[in-house]
């Protein structure tokens, strides 16, 4: 690969400009633009690339109002192009306005500071430079509303939320949260000065910035965040009943919504615990297509794990006597309708029916094809990484007690070549590559787990497998844990001690019910 590659990549959520693309990406955009014109070589440029990714991933959500790109100005087919740019230093930063009719060469940003916060407010600045012409199409109103326009909102009812942030002039927290939930529907994020005296007397607000909350109901109360700050009120506001991010593909006709709880990661998520369920069933109706993929070795590791597994003693029975038996068998693959027999055999013994109708639960999708044993999936390999740090002794005389990664490992194989779905095997097979060496500690896998799962999130998120009723977010939500959130310089950042907490809390075998435990 190229070293431009290298800088970045199609994974980040920067666009990449070339000779080939920039004219027609940037002349009558329907979106503003900042553009890092760069070069592969430049030393400032690659330590300054992590922040110009992070910017990037911070402001994903404004994508329709205004988005990041980069064009390497060191490869050669790009010389031309930058030379017409007239761009002399490398960075050099562009604004250019959406809807500009012609070729035009941006306007440069010159400002010394170029941290992440100041960058993305000379964004809104610039977004708030439009004229009405000119003003991106997608973009919702920036200017703060007066008490006239917003009094006589309160106590009527509407067909959706609408949340009015009160701050002081020089706050960029309104603007920020407006533009975090554009591509979210059910609800209008309006800003106002706390200079309207009417309005922040009738609110009952006196200290900024604070968030007041209008219901589709007409009731309307005061919003309660642990910290007051634009992570907090945009999240949510994201996890609102009724709001939901707008789908960023078309695709096939949605079917009805089920009834079905709300929220992602409530307490629901763990109590019904339906794991040992995915497992039995993992290794009794998923097998069949795993025979043809993935080698015979690779199974049973992930059976071995059922000594982790805090569940009914009678499914780790059930999945001890399955790796006996497989480590019996002579051969490659197994044969599907013998080792359904045997389960089945097993279970009968022991008491146990697992019904052709898999009922989910903490994971049950609010529409069919939703959720369900991926999700499960998921919360397994949480609740094995939690109990491997928990219980250091549990993969004793297993081979795999002195390895902190045994958890991560065997889920890696398991992924890629039984999971079924081939893709998401390839993007967790580059994370893998990219950063499972560097896990040290049993502790540093529950938190590696945590943050490429995130990845994911962030990854899917407005995509076609996103359930509305269950918003991919950064987990676990403020609301869920309020000290794994911080801000520093503006910018959101994880405590991730208190996530490794929180995680070892959610994920441990105290917060699993055993109702559901198959
Ligand atoms: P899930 O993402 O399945 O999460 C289940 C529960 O875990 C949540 O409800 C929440 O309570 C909790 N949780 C959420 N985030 C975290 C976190 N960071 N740490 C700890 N707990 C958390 N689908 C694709 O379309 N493309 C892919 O490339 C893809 N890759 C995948 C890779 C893997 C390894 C797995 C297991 C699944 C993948 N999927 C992929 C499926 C996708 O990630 C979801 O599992 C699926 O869309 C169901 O989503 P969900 O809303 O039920 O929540």
């Amino acid at each position: 690969p190229s070293l431009t590659t290298r800088l970045y990549s199609e994974e980040d959520p920067v666009v990449i400009l070339t000779s080939a693309t920039v004219k027609q990406t940037l002349v009558n955009s329907s979106t503003a633009w900042l553009v890092q014109f760069y070069s592969s070589w430049c030393g400032h440029c690659i330590q300054y690339s992590p922040t110009w990714k992070a910017l990037a991933g911070d402001v994903k959500d404004w994508e329709h109002a205004i988005r990041i790109g980069v064009l390497d100005c060191a490869q050669e087919n790009n010389f031309d192009i930058c030379k017409e740019f007239g761009i002399h230093f490398y960075p050099t930063f562009r604004y250019f306005k959406a809807r500009g009719p012609t070729f035009d060469v941006g306007k440069t940003y010159r400002g010394a500071d170029r941290e992440l916060q100041t960058v993305r407010q000379v964004m809104v600045n610039f977004l708030q430079n439009h004229t009405r012409e000119d003003w991106p199409v997608s973009c919702p109103p920036l200017e703060p509303y007066s008490s006239a326009d917003i009094l006589p909102l309160i106590g009527q009812k509407s067909n959706q939320y609408t949340a009015v942030i009160v701050e002081n002039e020089d706050s960029y927290v309104g603007r920020e949260v407006i533009l975090d939930l554009m591509m979210y529907q059910g609800l209008t994020v309006k800003r106002a000065l706390s200079s309207e005296r009417s309005l922040t007397e009738k609110l009952g607000i006196n200290s900024f910035p604070s968030a007041y909350l209008l219901h589709p109901n007409g009731t309307h109360a005061i919003l309660h965040v642990q910290k007051r700050l634009r992570f907090f009120f945009s999240s949510f506001l994201k996890l609102l009943l009724g709001v939901h991010r707008k789908l960023s593909t078309s695709g096939a006709p949605q079917e009805p919504l089920l009834e079905g709880p709300r929220g992602p990661g409530t307490a629901e998520a763990l109590k019904d615990f339906e794991n040992g369920y995915v497992w039995v069933r993992t290794c009794i109706l998923c097998v069949s297509p795993c025979l043809i993929q993935g080698p015979i070795t690779d199974f049973k590791s992930f059976v071995i794990l059922a000594d982790l597994f805090p569940g009914r003693q009678s499914v780790v029975k059930l999945l001890e006597t399955l790796l006996e038996w497989l480590v019996s068998l002579p051969l490659e693959k197994i044969p599907f309708d013998a080792i359904l027999d045997l389960v089945n055999n097993k279970m009968r013994i022991s008491g146990m029916f697992l019904s052709d109708q898999l009922q989910w639960v903490g994971c049950q999708g609010s529409r069919v094809g939703l959720r369900g044993y991926p999700c499960s999936l998921w919360t397994l390999f949480h609740v094995l990484t939690v109990q491997a740090a928990s219980r250091p002794d549990a993969l004793a005389n297993t081979g795999l007690e002195e390895n902190p990664k045994a958890v991560l490992q065997t889920m890696r194989k398991y992924i890629v070549n039984f999971f079924g779905c081939q893709e998401c095997g390839k993007h967790f097979e580059e994370m893998a590559v990219a950063s499972l060496p560097q896990v040290k500690s049993v502790d540093q896998a529950v938190l590696w787990l945590w943050r490429k799962h995130n990845q994911v999130n962030g990854r899917l998120a407005g995509t076609m497998s996103e359930d509305p009723h269950f918003p991919k977010t950064q987990w676990p939500s403020p609301d869920l844990c309020p000290i794994c959130h911080e801000e520093q310089d503006g910018i959101h950042v994880w405590n991730e001690d208190k996530v490794l907490m929180f995680l070892k809390q959610h994920y441990g075998a105290a917060n699993i019910s055993p109702k559901h435990m198959y």
